[in-house]
């Protein structure tokens, strides 16, 4: 990620089969878009804290995008102009508040909730073949791969600032494979991104 604070991380819902399948979801028509805010945002070594009393909190590896400039209405063969590059990204989720609320600003929000990584310049990335793994405690729990994404990363690009200006800075998360599950406190949570880098978090209670 960059030095500056984003001015807002768009992640992408159900942008794997396989995971909309395992959470009983279909593949949307569009792109299911929808907000993490900035305060959730944490670095590598730093502590994802679960809140009391919210249930499952799932882990979520992810592919992220670092927006280079600002961007509107793009469209998808010009969208590698406007990357900067490539992070790994955890959108953490607390799930079951997710599935009893119809938006997902609490269950997605909580501080802490979005690790993410070091970019890595899109040039020096093979955009092709970048693929995802989460780990907890050592031991894998999620493979993904770009090329099955639903909505590839430059049709994100040309939807999403089709809405909205992008700016430098922020981040889209482009959703996560099958294989999310439960964090408990005392894991240690890493996503790594092929050729980029991993971010590693442990997960810690409240107080
Ligand atoms: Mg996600």
């Amino acid at each position: 990620m960059t030095e500056t604070t984003p001015t807002k991380l768009v992640c992408v819902g159900r942008n794997y089969a396989k995971h909309a399948a395992e959470l009983g979801g279909v593949v949307p028509d569009e792109p299911l878009i929808f907000f993490k805010p900035p305060s959730s945002l944490i670095r590598t070594g730093e502590p994802i804290v679960i809140p009391d009393g919210v249930g499952r909190v799932d882990f979520e590896g992810e592919i992220a995008v670092v927006i280079g400039k600002a961007a509107k209405n793009v469209r998808a063969e010009d969208a590698w102009d406007v990357v900067q590059g490539i992070a790994p990204l955890n959108d953490v989720t607390a799930r079951d508040l997710q599935r009893i609320d119809d938006q997902w600003g609490r269950a997605k929000g909580f501080d802490t909730f979005c690790p993410v990584g070091e970019m890595v310049h899109v040039s020096e990335v093979d955009l092709n073949n970048l693929s995802v793994i989460t780990r907890v405690n050592g031991e894998l729990r999620q493979q993904g791969h770009v090329q099955d994404l639903v909505f590839s990363i430059p049709t994100l690009i040309e939807y999403i600032s089709g809405i909205m200006t992008l700016e430098a800075g922020d981040l889209i998360a482009t959703g996560t494979p099958e294989g999310v599950g439960p964090l408990s406190v005392g894991d240690t949570v890493e996503v790594e991104v092929g050729g980029v880098g991993t971010v590693s978090n442990m997960v810690v209670a409240d107080n």
